[in-house]
């Protein structure tokens, strides 16, 4: 019989694309979000969508989100994308604020220890997609993955670092300084290349430098969403962007861009924020666009 702390290690699912391994690590499970918390948006518009339920929103209309970060496995590199919002963090916000969750345990029971991680890449600095990038030992913040090179889009960073929030000051200060103190960041063009089957694109909007991470392997394709849209709900509502989306009318440029490119190409969408299935496929529909399981 499994106890109850084995019960709740989630599923690490897993996706492969050509020669390619991607597997899920979720931080923060499934949560319904009333819409209007993040967007500019009511329950009514989402309970319109019909096709949102049961997999991205519930009956009343909420959203089902979730945190999680991505380890992809390519060309012999583990590779760990936007690792979600790490513990003992000071942070504005219940959900985010000095968590003690066993994000490192369940990585190393899907077989990435830290110490194996080779590369972070974060789509954006924001609090929830750097987290993990450090912890906190003896009262100092010290790189979670310390045999990685970690890179930083330097739009990115450099936005990051002239952020006066309370999130943006607190993140920049605990989460992304001390990676570049111990000499382990590297800052990179917004369409980095790290391999063949790995690499950068710009999608700014959300933030000036947020890139996608996308996959191409064996002529499949994949690509990691970040924040450039953080439901599928936006696939039939892309002109909505979130209450954190530092440029709206650019995000929203983006994500058409993004969505008429992913249906053409039919790549395996994994959303950084999506639930379960966490993986889809882009359709049309009459004017715009929906998400569909592969
Ligand atoms: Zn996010």
């Amino acid at each position: 019989m499994l106890t109850q702390a084995e019960n709740s290690v989630p599923e690490f699912k897993q996706w492969k694309i050509g020669a390619v391994t991607v597997t899920r690590i979720i931080e923060i499970a499934t949560f319904a979000l009333p819409p209007e918390e993040w967007f500019p948006i009511d329950a009514e518009l989402i309970k319109k969508h019909a096709w949102l339920r049961p997999d991205f929103a519930d009956e009343d209309g909420r959203l089902l989100l979730t945190v999680q970060a991505f380890v992809i496995e390519s060309a012999g590199l583990k590779i760990m994308v936007d690792p979600c919002v790490g513990n003992d963090k000071s942070r504005q916000g219940d959900m985010w604020k000095y968590r003690s969750g066993p994000f490192l345990e369940h990585l190393a029971l899907a077989g990435f220890p830290c110490d194996s991680i080779d590369v972070v890449l974060c789509t954006h600095l924001h609090f929830d997609h750097v987290g993990w990038n450090t912890r906190l030992v003896d009262g100092e913040w010290i790189p979670t993955f310390r045999n990685a090179r970690y890179l930083f889009a330097r739009t990115e960073y450099e936005n990051a670092k002239s952020q006066q929030s309370f999130n943006a000051k607190a993140t920049f200060a605990d989460s992304i300084k001390p990676i570049l103190d111990a000499g382990l960041a590297e800052l990179v063009e917004t369409d980095h290349r790290l391999n063949d089957e790995v690499w950068l694109e710009p999608t700014p909007g959300h933030t000036p430098g947020h890139c996608t991470i996308n996959i191409s392997s064996g002529g499949e394709k994949a690509v990691m969403t970040g924040d450039m849209i953080h439901s599928p709900f936006q696939a039939s509502e892309p002109d909505v962007s979130t209450h954190f989306c530092g440029d709206k009318a650019q995000a929203n440029l983006t994500r058409r861009a993004f969505l008429t490119k992913a249906c053409a190409e039919q790549a395996l969408v994994l959303g950084t924020h999506f639930p379960e299935p966490t993986g889809v496929r882009i359709c049309q529909h009459e004017a715009a666009w929906r998400a569909y399981k592969p």
